[in-house]
C-alpha cells in the first residue's frame, strides 16, 4: 500500500478554468483518489461560493490552493510532466497509456526529487502548442472518436483515478536514488542548445521549421539525467568558448 507522503509528489493544474464549479469538482476528485495538492494558473473566478459547493467535503484542498500568473512557474522543479487534451497535435509528442503510466512513474519515484504534475486546459479550448510542448508525455482519455471532449473536472476524475490505481501497485519502500533534473533544468539545456545552433548559423532563423521545438521534443523523449545533462551543458560550453576565441 502507497504510503501518503508519495502522493504529496504529485500536483494537479488547472490553467485558466473559467468555472469555478469544475474547480470544486477537481478538488472533490482528487480528495476522493487520495491526492491533496492542486493549483490553477490564472483562474477566471477564484474564489467563489460555487466552487465551495461543488467541492463538499474537499474545502481542505480548495483552501490550500496555489494560484500562479504562468504555467511555467508551478512546473518550474517538476521532474516529469504530463499534459493532457482531447486531441492530437500537429507535432506529435511521446504519449503514455494508462497500462504504460506505471513503469514511468515507478522510475520517476525512485529520484529523492520527486515531483509529478498532471496539467488539464481550458474548458474551451483546451491547452495551447506551446503549454503542451512544456510537458514531457502527452495522454488521450480514449473515447468516442467523434466526441473526444470529457468536462473538465471529470478529465481530472478518470486521471486521477487511473493513477491511484497505479500507485497502489507500486512498492513505498523501493530504493530512492539520486536527483533528477527539473523542468528548468531542461529549459536551460534546451535554450542552450538553441543558442549555439544559432550561432553557428545551423538553422535559418527565418525559416526555423521548429527546430527548437524538435529539440525540446528530443530532450523530453531522452530523459538525460543529471550526469548527463552536465555533460551536454559542458560539450555546448566547450563549443561557445571555441567560437568565442575565433571572433
Ligand atoms: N475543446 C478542448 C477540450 C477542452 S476540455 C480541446 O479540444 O482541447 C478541458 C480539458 O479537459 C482539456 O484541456 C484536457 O485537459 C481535459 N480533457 C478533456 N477531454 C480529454 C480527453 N479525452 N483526454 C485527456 N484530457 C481530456
Amino acid at each position: 500500500m502507497l504510503d501518503s507522503s508519495l502522493k504529496n509528489k504529485f500536483e494537479f493544474i488547472l490553467v485558466e478554468p473559467s468555472h469555478p464549479g469544475n474547480i470544486g469538482a477537481t478538488a472533490r476528485a482528487i480528495k476522493n483518489m487520495g491526492f491533496h495538492n492542486l493549483s490553477l494558473v490564472n483562474p477566471k473566478d477564484f474564489p467563489n461560493d460555487d466552487a465551495l459547493y461543488r467541492a463538499k467535503g474537499a474545502k481542505d484542498i480548495l483552501d490550500n490552493v496555489k494560484v500562479y500568473d504562468d504555467l511555467s512557474s508551478p512546473l518550474e522543479d517538476a521532474t516529469l510532466i504530463f499534459g493532457t487534451s482531447a486531441r492530437t497535435r500537429t507535432i506529435p509528442w511521446p504519449t503514455k497509456t494508462s497500462s504504460e503510466l506505471g513503469t514511468v512513474l515507478k522510475k520517476t519515484l525512485e529520484s529523492s526529487n520527486a515531483k509529478i504534475c498532471f496539467v488539464f486546459g481550458r474548458e474551451i479550448s483546451g491547452l495551447s502548442n506551446e503549454e503542451l510542448q512544456m510537458c514531457d508525455y502527452h495522454i488521450k482519455i480514449p473515447t468516442d472518436e467523434d466526441f473526444s471532449s470529457i468536462n473538465l473536472s471529470h478529465a481530472v476524475q478518470i486521471i486521477s483515478y487511473v493513477l491511484k490505481m497505479e500507485l497502489d501497485s507500486i512498492d513505498s519502500t523501493q530504493e530512492i536514488k539520486d536527483e533528477t533534473p527539473t523542468f528548468q533544468d531542461n529549459e536551460y539545456l534546451i535554450d542552450h542548445f538553441d543558442k549555439v545552433m544559432r550561432q553557428i548559423d545551423f538553422y535559418d532563423q527565418e525559416n526555423p521549421k521548429q527546430v527548437k521545438t524538435r529539440m525540446r521534443r528530443l530532450i523530453k523523449r531522452l530523459q538525460p539525467d543529471k550526469l548527463e545533462t552536465g555533460i551536454l551543458r559542458g560539450f555546448l560550453a566547450k563549443i561557445e568558448q571555441i567560437l568565442n576565441k575565433k571572433n
